[in-house]
């Protein structure tokens, strides 16, 4: 091959600009009649790209098509992404993302991303550095153990730190060449896919705990190594791995876990934002959990440290919060059998089932629902909040849409319009007592890609709890007030990107407070961030 230097050009997705490249760069790179003639705009080719995307006859052809444009030309494929991010992100991620995923064997195309095997423990190190870049600085990982709420997909999960990558970029503007999704592909206890010919993965159940740990440290002294300064976000991991995993390395390396962290800042800025409709203050609040496991752990603990911030003890703020699980209130004559995690919320209270019997003792200011019971949150329990509540929050977050608590039909029809809600899974419009309703739904999109970029542009070396407590509080301060008062507790995601950059510059501040930058602090953080976000452009290639 001797023009290799055009056909790396082609056939690089970061470089490539298709009939983008101009008459000069053409010329100058040996392009000349590798392309068609017309020299088109980015623009252009979006609206090319657009309407063969609208073509495709379902969203997972779509999600085809769109993981195919990555392969080609990144600057295009994040550029389409950005024009319509309300409409093409649920392709690229959730919900359209847990099909592909179901399916990752029959629509594989190409490879991208790193896949790690048990074959190659002793090795990780040199297998990192087959990726080629050193400066990697945004990794996305799983074990592919917990997939949304599908289960043990094994290797098929690599749809996942893929997806979450692009909205990295996407939503926040992390510059794509800096990011590497991982698979840890230590087998699966799935039969249905060790069975399946076109199944991609190490065909093998999954390892002994020892064996697991034993991996996962190997692999995160490695990245450390290879990546110096990267940060690795942990994604879909099994409960059971996930806790253990981020108590173990939180504050060894950066490191973060967007199932409880992100999950606990978006639930909570969703509380913040109720409390302004309703002009009180977090610390009044009580907060009911149905469901106490990863997630509802975790907004647990992010909400009681949003309370010790406007001056609760931390014995107070614990108290304002209850959790039932499958075997009812976590109480203190359980904390024998409660995980480790779960324990600062075990109340001094006697055994119970009865979570409408809770919200009338009690008198929980908001419901959260992270229990994937559809249904629980019935007409008596919207009955019992109504009576202890003048507006009531109620946050069913269970995904997907089957697994809700409760529709956002229901909560409204059972509240007679006073509640404040907001879901996990997307609910479509409605009208409510002749005003038509939005109802809100708390993405961790709005909080994951913002806290990505404030990390890769202060190089943070941590990730910290007052990071994600910060990201909360500035994604409450973005809904307008027009926006609050059309009973939206989140901003539109068409707004995602002016979000993000506030909140990624009020979380670069805080990590600039807490001495955790490798970089200098500049005089505008806004600005900084600004100029560290990119944006899809066919601008000349760097020599
Ligand atoms: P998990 O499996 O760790 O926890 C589920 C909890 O629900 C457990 O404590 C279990 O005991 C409890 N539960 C089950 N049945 C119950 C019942 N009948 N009554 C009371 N409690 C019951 O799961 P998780 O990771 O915490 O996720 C829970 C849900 O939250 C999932 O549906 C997930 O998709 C959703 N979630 C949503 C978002 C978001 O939308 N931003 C983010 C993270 C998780």
């Amino acid at each position: 091959m001797n023009n290799e230097k055009a056909f790396h050009l082609l056939r690089n997705p970061l470089l490539n600009k298709g009939s983008g490249f101009t008459a000069e760069e053409r010329q100058a790179e040996s392009l000349e009649g590798l392309l068609p003639t017309s020299v088109e705009t980015l623009e252009t080719r979006v609206g090319r790209a657009s309407a063969q995307c609208d073509a495709c006859p379902d969203d997972l052809a779509r999600y085809v098509y769109l993981a195919h444009l990555q392969d080609v030309d990144e600057t295009l494929y994040f550029a389409l992404l950005i024009s319509q991010p309300d409409k093409y992100m649920p392709l690229v991620y959730t919900p359209t993302v847990g099909d592909a995923c179901l399916k990752f064997g029959n629509i594989f195309r190409s490879t991208r991303g790193l896949y790690l095997n048990l074959d190659m423990k002793g090795r990780i190190e040199s297998v990192l550095r087959n990726w080629g870049e050193t400066d990697v600085r945004f990794i996305v990982v799983t074990d592919g153990s917990r997939i949304l709420g599908l289960g043990d997909l094994g290797a098929n999960g690599m749809g996942i730190p893929i997806g979450k990558l692009a909205l990295y970029s996407a939503a926040a503007g992390v510059p794509p060449q800096f990011t590497l999704p991982i698979m840890l592909d230590v087998g699966t206890d799935t039969q249905e896919y060790i069975d399946d010919p076109y199944y991609l993965g190490a065909k093998q159940a999954r390892p002994d705990n020892d064996t697991y740990y034993e991996f996962l440290d190997e692999f995160t002294e490695a990245v450390q190594k290879v990546f110096p300064g990267c940060c690795v976000q942990f994604e879909d991991f099994n409960i059971h791995h996930a806790e253990p995993l981020l108590e173990k390395y939180h504050d060894k390396f950066c490191m973060f876990n967007d199932d409880i962290q992100g999950t606990a800042a978006v639930a909570t800025a969703g509380i913040y934002t109720a409390c302004r409709a309703k002009g009180e203050n977090m610390s009044n609040q009580r907060i009911l959990f149905l469901g106490a496991g990863s997630a509802g752990c975790g907004i647990g603990d992010l909400m009681a440290q949003a309370m010790q911030s406007e001056g609760l003890d931390k014995e107070t703020a614990y108290s304002q919060i209850r959790l039932f699980d499958i075997n009812g209130l976590l109480t203190k004559s359980r904390a024998d059998s409660l995980e480790p995690f779960q324990r600062p919320f075990a109340a001094d209270h006697e055994p119970t089932k009865d979570f409408v019997g809770m919200i009338r003792s009690f008198k929980p200011t908001a419901i959260i629902g992270v229990s994937t019971v559809h249904g629980a949150f019935n007409e008596d329990v919207m009955k019992a909040m109504c009576e202890v509540n003048d507006r009531p929050i109620i946050f069913p977050y269970s995904n997907p849409t089957s697994h809700s608590e409760c529709t956002a039909e229901e909560a409204y029809a059972g509240t007679n319009g006073k509640v404040l809600f907001a879901s996990g899974s997307p609910f479509p419009e409605l009208e409510v007592n002749g005003n038509k309703i939005e109802p809100s739904q708390g993405n961790n999109v709005y909080i994951f890609p913002a806290m990505g970029l404030a990390v890769y542009a202060t190089k943070a070396k941590r990730v910290t709890e007052p990071m994600f407590l910060t990201a909360a509080k500035a994604l409450a301060e973005t809904l307008t007030d027009e926006e609050l008062n059309s009973g939206l507790l989140y901003p539109p995601r068409d707004r995602i990107r002016e979000v993000s950059a506030h909140v990624a510059a009020k979380v670069a501040e805080n990590i600039f407070d807490e001495n955790l930058a490798s970089v200098d602090r500049p005089s505008d953080v806004s600005a900084f961030i600004k100029e560290h976000t990119y944006v899809p452009s066919y601008a000349p290639h760097e020599a």
